[in-house]
C-alpha cells in the first residue's frame, strides 16, 4: 500500500509514528514491509542563520522517526548541549532567540554544505536520513526557496508594519503579535520536489496529519500543482483535525487561523480544507474530529475519533480510522 501523508513539524511527526504502526511497520526506524509512506514535508519554516541552513520540519520528522528526538521538547536531539550557542551569544551574534543546539548543528553543516555545493534540498534530505532511517520518504514540499512571513504592526515604530520570517513571529514573539497576513513567500514561483506529485498521483491513500493548517499543511499546499494533484488523485483523502473544543492541542495555531479569516474549531478548519466532492478548491474526502463534538462539513464524511495523540498505540488507532475513511483495507 501507498501512503501519503502532508505533515509539518511535531504534529506531523507524532502523528507518522502512528500512521507506520497502523500499517504494522516499527514506529521508529526501519524495516522491510509491502507498504511504502511517503512524507510531503512544509519547508515554510526554513530558515538561514549563522550561515546554516535550518530546515525544523524536515529534521524534527527526521529525528523522530530515527529515534533521535528530545521527546520532552518534542523538537531537537535527545541529550542536546548549547555549548555554541552560549559562545555565539558571548560574541553577540544575533538571533540569540534561536535554540541551535550542538548536535542539531552537525545536520545544519552537513546540509548547508551540500546546498552550497549544488545539491538540492531533496538528496540532501535523503542523504541526512541515510544516516537516521525514518522508514518513510521524507520529501520536502519543493527544493525551492520558500519562506512564510508574516506582516504585523512594528513593535519598534507605532504606525508601522512589518514583515518577520515566520521563525521569528512565532519563537521571539510566540505569536503574541497579532498577524495582518500570513504569506508563503516564493510559493508561487516554486515547483515541487522530485517526486511529490508523482507519490500523489500513485497513492492509495493521503492522509493531513493534524498539522497547523496555515503555516504547515497550507505552506504545502502553495506550491502550484499540488493542490490540483491531491484534488485529481484516485486514493481518498482524510484529514485530521489539530483543533480539540476550539483550541489547538500544543501550540498558537490559533493566532495563524485568526490571521487568515478561519475560526478556530474542528469545524472551522475542515470547511477550510472544504471538499474534493463538493467544492470546487477542496480536498477533504473524509475529516476526523474529537469524539463527542458535532462537526458539519457539508460534502464531507466527518468521523468522532479519540483525537489525543498521548501514545503510539492511541496514534496508531486514529490512523487506522484515517486510512480506513479513506476507503483502503488495513490488516
Ligand atoms: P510544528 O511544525 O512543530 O508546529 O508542528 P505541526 O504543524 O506538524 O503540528 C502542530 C499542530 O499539531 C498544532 O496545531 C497542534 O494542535 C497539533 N497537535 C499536537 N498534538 C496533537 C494531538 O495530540 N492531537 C491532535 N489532534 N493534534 C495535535
Ligand atoms: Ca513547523
Amino acid at each position: 500500500m501507498k501512503v501519503v501523508v502532508v505533515v509539518g513539524g511535531v504534529g506531523g511527526a507524532r502523528f507518522l509514528l502512528g500512521v507506520k504502526a497502523a500499517l504494522g511497520l516499527p514506529p521508529i526506524g526501519e524495516a522491510g514491509s509491502p507498504h511504502e509512506v511517503t512524507a510531503l514535508v512544509n519547508t515554510g519554516d526554513d530558515v538561514w542563520l549563522h550561515g546554516l541552513r535550518i530546515c525544523p520540519d524536515l529534521d524534527t520528522c527526521m529525528y523522530t522517526l530515527g529515534g533521535g528526538i528530545d521527546t520532552e521538547r518534542g523538537w531537537g536531539h535527545a541529550g542536546e548541549t548549547w555549548t555554541v550557542k552560549a559562545e555565539l551569544e558571548a560574541y553577540g551574534a544575533e538571533p540569540t532567540w534561536f535554540g541551535l543546539g550542538d548536535k542539531d548543528i552537525a545536520t545544519h553543516l552537513i546540509r548547508s554544505r551540500m546546498l552550497r555545493a549544488g545539491y538540492p534540498l531533496s538528496a540532501v534530505t535523503e542523504a541526512l536520513c541515510d544516516r537516521w532511517r525514518p522508514g518513510v520518504r521524507l520529501l520536502p514540499m519543493t527544493d525551492d526557496r520558500v519562506e512564510t512571513h508574516v506582516v504585523v504592526d512594528d513593535p519598534d515604530e507605532p504606525g508601522r508594519r512589518k514583515a518577520l520570517h515566520f521563525q521569528e513571529w512565532w519563537v521571539r514573539y510566540r505569536a503574541e503579535l497579532p498577524a495582518h497576513s500570513i504569506v508563503p513567500v516564493g510559493a508561487d514561483e516554486s515547483t515541487p520536489a522530485p517526486g511529490v506529485l508523482e507519490a500523489i498521483e500513485q497513492a492509495d491513500a493521503v492522509l493531513l496529519a493534524p498539522s497547523n493548517p496555515v503555516v504547515s499543511i497550507g505552506t504545502v499546499l502553495a506550491v502550484p500543482g499540488v493542490r490540483e494533484a491531491l484534488r485529481k488523485t484516485e486514493a481518498g483523502i482524510v484529514g485530521v483535525s489539530p483543533i480539540i473544543g476550539r483550541k489547538p492541542v500544543r501550540g498558537m495555531a490559533d493566532a495563524c487561523l485568526t490571521a487568515i479569516g478561519v475560526e478556530t474549531s474542528a469545524e472551522g478548519v475542515g470547511r477550510h480544507y472544504g471538499s474534493r466532492q463538493t467544492s470546487d478548491e477542496g480536498l477533504l474526502d473524509g475529516w476526523l474530529v474529537q469524539k463527542g463534538e458535532s462537526v458539519d462539513v457539508p460534502g464531507v464524511a466527518v468521523c468522532p475519533v479519540p483525537l489525543l495523540m498521548s501514545d503510539v498505540e492511541a496514534t496508531a488507532k486514529m490512523a487506522r480510522v484515517a486510512l480506513e475513511l479513506s476507503g483502503v483495507d488495513v490488516d
